[in-house]
């Protein structure tokens, strides 16, 4: 048993050891250096962005030596595939739709211009990671705008319900709002922040079973020792929404708690990570 054990974890500590140094090692680092030359021109001309958003598959335009092929051209496959091509590998994005973009493409109809998914994004304050890494990936092309506070409103029948930035101001809005339920809010505002504080280094540990060899990732999972990583992972057996539930019979509540996670750049309570 203890053998076992200890075997696991030498193996596991191996795998993060080799994870760690291909991140860490100044060739994987794509952004080890600043970038070569100043950031191309943004180009916002309909037609000029369509020749390469919107260019149909032939064989013959695939290049014969390919690093990587990424299926899909949502915002985590051009994430992907940028961040490859920086460290000059030869990538080849495969969409299915006739533009790329995912559910962060946009289309015009009837001289409209309308998005299909994503309409705001948290978290991308000056210096939070997630702004350096799209900082870098675009060459700082992609601009911000900060939206007003509240930044949303939710009607559910006659009732409006305002949502407030930053986790302080946006839980005591929602308290304000909900004044019985001031613990169930409290509760989910620190489910949803369970794992190691902002900011350091390994706050993603739901990412852990993808960064490992999968034989490794699967061997966490059925030995249980997954659950020695993280109380992310225990969580992570819960749906969002078996989890609302246990935190509050108040509808309203359940209904914002549940709509409003992707857009604040948090994670879903329960299965969503993995
Ligand atoms: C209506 C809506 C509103 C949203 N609003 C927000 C928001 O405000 N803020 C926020 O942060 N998030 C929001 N999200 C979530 C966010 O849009 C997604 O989490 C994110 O864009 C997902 O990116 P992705 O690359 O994983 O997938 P996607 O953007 O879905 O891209 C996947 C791509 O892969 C392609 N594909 C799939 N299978 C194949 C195949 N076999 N061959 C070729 N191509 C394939 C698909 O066509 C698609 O283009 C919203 C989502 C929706 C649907």
């Amino acid at each position: 048993m203890w053998v076992t054990l200890l075997l696991l974890v030498a193996l596991a500590t191996l795998a993060v050891g080799l994870v760690a140094h291909r991140l860490l090692a100044p060739a994987g680092n794509p952004f080890a250096r600043p970038p070569s030359g100043p950031p191309r021109p943004l180009v916002t001309e309909l037609r000029v962005r369509d020749k390469v958003l919107k260019r149909g598959f032939s064989a013959h335009r695939v290049p014969p030596e390919l690093d990587a092929v990424v299926v899909g051209s949502g915002m985590g496959g051009l994430a992907a595939a940028g961040t490859l091509a920086k460290v000059g590998k030869r990538v080849l994005v495969l969409e299915q739709h006739d533009q790329a973009g995912g559910c962060c493409h946009t289309f015009q109809e009837q001289g409209n211009e309308f998005d299909v998914g994503i309409h705001y994004v948290g978290q991308m304050h000056e210096g939070s990671m997630l702004r350096v890494a799209l900082d870098q990936l675009t060459d700082g092309q992609l601009r911000w705008q900060r939206l007003p506070d509240p930044y949303d409103e939710v009607c559910l029948g006659p009732r409006r319900y305002q949502l407030r930035s930053g986790k302080t101001a946006f839980a005591a809005a929602l308290e304000e709002q909900f004044p019985a339920e001031k613990a169930a809010i409290r509760e989910f505002m620190r489910l949803s922040k369970v794992g190691p504080p902002s900011g350091t280094p390994c706050r993603g540990w739901w990412h852990v079973p993808r960064l490992v060899p999968r034989w490794l990732a699967a061997l966490l999972v059925r030995t249980g020792l997954i659950y020695w990583i993280s109380p992310v992972f225990r969580m992570a057996a819960t749906s969002h929404s078996e989890a609302v539930a246990q935190l509050t019979a108040d509808h309203d509540l359940r209904a914002l708690l549940s709509y409003l996670f992707y857009g604040q750049g948090a994670v879903a309570i329960g299965r969503a990570p993995l």
